[in-house]
């Protein structure tokens, strides 16, 4: 693992990652690749893994909580992937992941009027894609409104919640898997799970999404009432990494949400350093000024404590922590 490497795509030394988070912590990666295609990304995958690299993927960084120590990672962005077609006219579905390769600007102009699919790429803001689809009045995103993050991500996630999930609209998805191939994965044959798209190895080039034809009025409404009913409920337009935890099974809880349950122990407004547990929803830990990662990282043991000892109730964190160390 020298640092005379040449990659197959743009590619910075020892990049910070907290400027790349919705948190704004963590320390830098020992290199951060940008590929800005499906080839490139694949190709910076097989690299990185030939030379013995581990590797990380990161999408817009609104589900981490980042190390502030040096990360020995390759870690690859998303950033740059940022293409959103609609379907080509002639678009078979089997053609399946060949498509995905075959676009060029062309496909926007050749779209079928009323094919109500879209094709994204990894890199694909969720935000830009829900008002996208709203202004074609393409509906089944909506709930999806205020959610940071790219589709990459957002299917690794299975990002969501009380109005549906990012899967639900997925046709297919076409991955890298583990031997550097691509692979489509139809959502008919691939299971997934709450806050999980069960991807393992596997990263996400991009995906089909089917979605409903309408007016892009009433989509657009739509989208607009449950911006605000979020905007009432979480601190949006704060720096945080989403819900902290998951809501924990209903039978465990007696349906009561993490957020919830973190409330009645007494979270809301709990702080260490500038790590701050929001007074507003209590399963959001805000960036308050200058917190670092330890500081989360207590405060968010402190939180599952604190549900715990009040409920006897284990919560299971939902924000991945990238620690410094390599991964066992
Ligand atoms: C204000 C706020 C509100 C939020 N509200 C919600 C909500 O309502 N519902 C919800 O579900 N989430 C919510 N979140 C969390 C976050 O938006 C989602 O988890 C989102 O899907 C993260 O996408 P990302 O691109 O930022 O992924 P990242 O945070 O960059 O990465 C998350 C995980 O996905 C992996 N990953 C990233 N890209 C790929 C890829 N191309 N292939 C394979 N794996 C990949 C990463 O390695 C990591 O393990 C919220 C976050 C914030 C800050």
């Amino acid at each position: 693992m020298d640092s005379c490497v040449t990659w197959p795509c743009a590619a910075l030394e020892r990049e910070p990652l907290g400027p790349r988070t919705t948190l704004g912590v963590g320390g830098p990666a020992a290199w951060l690749l940008e590929p800005a295609t499906p080839e490139e990304l694949r190709a910076a995958l097989c690299a990185a893994r030939e030379q013995g690299w581990p590797v990380r993927l990161l999408g817009a960084g609104a589900n981490l909580l980042v190390d502030d120590g040096e990360h020995p990672y390759v870690v690859i962005t998303t950033e740059r992937m940022r293409r959103l077609f609609r379907a080509p006219r002639d678009a078979q579905r089997e053609r399946g992941a060949a498509l995905f390769l075959e676009l060029d600007a062309q496909a926007d102009e050749a779209a079928g009027e009323r094919d109500p699919r879209l094709i994204a790429w990894a890199g694909v803001s969720l935000p830009g894609l829900v008002n996208k689809a709203a202004a074609l009045g393409l509906g089944g995103l909506e709930g999806l409104v205020g959610v940071p993050g790219h589709v990459g991500g957002g299917l690794a996630m299975n990002a969501g919640g009380r109005w549906g999930e990012l899967w639900d609209h997925v046709e297919s998805a076409l991955v890298v898997d583990e031997q550097g191939e691509l692979q489509e994965l139809t959502r008919a044959n691939h299971a997934v799970g709450y806050r999980d798209g069960k991807l393992g190895a596997r990263v996400v080039v991009g995906a089909v999404l089917r979605l409903e034809p309408g007016s892009p009025a009433e989509v657009q409404a739509r989208t607009r009432e449950y911006l605000q009913a979020k905007r009432s409920a979480q601190p949006l337009t704060e720096r945080s990494a989403g819900c902290v935890f998951q809501n924990p099974p209903r039978e465990a809880s007696d349906g009561r949400s993490a957020g919830q349950l973190l409330e009645a122990a007494g979270c809301k407004g709990l702080r260490i350093g500038d790590a701050l547990v929001s007074p507003k929803h209590a399963n959001f830990l805000v960036n308050a000024g200058r917190a670092r990662s330890a500081d989360a990282r207590a405060l968010i043991e402190r939180m599952r404590r604190a549900v715990h000892d009040r409920f006897g109730i284990e919560l299971r964190q939902e924000v991945k922590d990238w620690r410094a160390a390599p991964p066992g």
